[in-house]
């Protein structure tokens, strides 16, 4: 029997491009290597009740595919952590300041330099930053380069920058390509360097991770656990997915939801060559995050709200929906140290001591804590596309296409990744394999 779809992979993007076959009438298939979906969204249930998310978790206003995605499933938004009053913190390695550590000549530069850079963004076409003018030369400069030389050398500046791009865990910018910041803000509107309202104000009420287990929920047995793909075979005249354990699988077409880490460990065949190298040019930031949960929200005793940038372990925390539960961010550039620990309580201890640095010694005995190292997990291999200099004109133009009857989604096919990667690649994709017109969200950017 030969289906009409086989998806590989059953995150955001792998779902919402099945649901949208199935709904089609099509004949599809979702053939996931883990024993649950969802892939880089995750929670789980505490035994008070309070439900903790281990993955992806904000959205923002102009992510119109995502938004769209949880009103059909009839899910709600809520206002997140940037709705919170009262001082961020900076755990400095000098040592923790409440509030902005600036001075106000060093903040005024800050603000000039970033109008300067959303000038900038406005030039960039984010669906084909490849015919900007100037591609090359923005893509080999680093934004810390750039940021120097518009800044008058102020390394405050550059500072400030590499405390937030640590923090989103997405590298530092000494080694960042302009061109795909640039993209990057230039579909989020070009609001600000990261316009942190736009692109993480809301979340999913219900927890993120249902976003998922809705649509696994409709697909029924249209989803397949523990069915690690091994080989694609990509033909006009019909194509073979294999597993690892040897049994396969025909369809007429074949969707890929996989990660650009995991997608490189299969074999595919029937594809060009132009695409298998920009696959192998694509990387992901190797992150972890780790969220913990306290009695109720400890971090108020030293004047805080919960809100933190670090130079230490911790790279950014911040405040889940349920009272007293943080999550933290563990960037790439400091993942090592976790990594060579013994244990996981040992990496628990480490980071519950950064965050009483941060904090206060109230952070030291969380009630439950949570360590989840997706840069490393076989199925993952990352977090969020990570685009080092020289990286968008490396991938180039066939980022993010399909090459019939092979299909190709997922958050890492999108301009920087997240769940409205996932889930606007994954209904793109469904739309092409049907024959349909791309969906209208696609035209626009922000
Ligand atoms: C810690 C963390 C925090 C994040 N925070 C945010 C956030 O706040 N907001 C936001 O928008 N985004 C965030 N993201 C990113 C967002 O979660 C992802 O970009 C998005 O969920 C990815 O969806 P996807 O379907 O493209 O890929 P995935 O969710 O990775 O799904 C791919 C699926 O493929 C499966 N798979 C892999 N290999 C195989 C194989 N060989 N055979 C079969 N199946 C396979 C995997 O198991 C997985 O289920 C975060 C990610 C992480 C890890």
């Amino acid at each position: 029997m030969s289906r009409d779809v086989i998806v590989l992979g059953a995150g955001l993007a792998g779902l919402s491009a099945a649901r949208d076959l199935a709904l089609a009438g099509s004949d599809v298939l979702v053939l996931e290597a883990r024993a649950r979906v969802g892939g880089r969204v995750e929670q789980t249930t505490l035994p008070d009740g309070r439900v903790v998310q281990l993955g992806g978790e904000l959205t923002g206003d102009f992510q119109h595919a995502y938004i769209g995605l949880v009103e059909e499933l009839g899910l709600t938004l809520e206002s997140s952590y940037v709705k919170a009053s009262g001082d961020e913190s900076y755990g400095l390695i000098e040592g923790v300041s409440r509030g902005d550590w600036m001075t106000a000549e060093q903040r005024v530069n800050h603000d000039r330099v970033e109008a300067e850079f959303c000038r900038l963004a406005t030039t960039v076409n984010p669906a084909d930053p490849w015919s900007h003018p100037d591609a090359a030369l923005l893509d080999n400069t680093s934004l810390a380069d750039w940021l120097r030389s518009v800044g008058g050398g102020d390394e405050a500046l550059v500072r400030s920058r590499a405390l937030f791009h640590l923090g989103l865990a997405d590298g530092s910018p000494e080694r960042l390509s302009l061109l795909a910041e640039l993209r990057k803000q230039a579909a989020a509107g070009a609001t600000g360097f990261y316009d942190e309202a736009r692109w993480e104000g809301l979340r999913v009420a219900e927890g993120s991770a249902t976003v998922a287990l809705r649509m696994a929920e409709e697909l029924e047995d249209r989803v397949r656990l523990e069915a690690p793909v091994a080989k694609v075979e990509i033909a006009v005249s019909g194509c073979t997915v294999t597993l690892r354990g040897g049994e396969q699988i025909k369809a007429a077409a074949v969707i890929s939801a996989m990660p650009v880490g995991p997608l490189r460990d299969i074999e595919i065949t029937g594809v060009s060559d132009a695409r298998l190298k920009s696959f192998a040019r694509q990387r992901s930031a190797v992150t972890a995050k780790v969220v913990a949960a306290y009695a109720s929200p400890v971090w108020e005793q030293a004047g805080a709200n919960g809100l933190a940038y670090g130079e230490g372990l911790v790279g950014s925390c911040w405040t889940q929906a349920p009272p007293g539960v943080v999550s933290v961010l563990i960037g790439p550039e400091r993942i090592g140290v976790l990594l060579a620990a013994g244990s996981e309580e040992e990496v628990c201890s480490d980071v519950a001591q950064d965050l009483a640095r941060i904090f206060g010694d109230a952070m030291l005995s969380p009630e439950a804590i949570f360590y989840r190292p997706w840069g490393v997990d076989p199925w993952t291999k990352g977090y969020v596309t990570q685009w080092r200099v020289g990286d968008v004109l490396g991938v180039g133009p066939l980022h993010g296409t399909h090459e019939p009857p092979f299909y190709v989604c997922g958050s890492d096919q999108w301009v920087c990744g997240y769940m409205e990667g996932a889930v606007r690649t994954g209904r793109g994709a469904a739309a092409a394999a049907l024959g349909l017109p791309a969906p209208e969200y696609e035209s626009r950017l922000s």
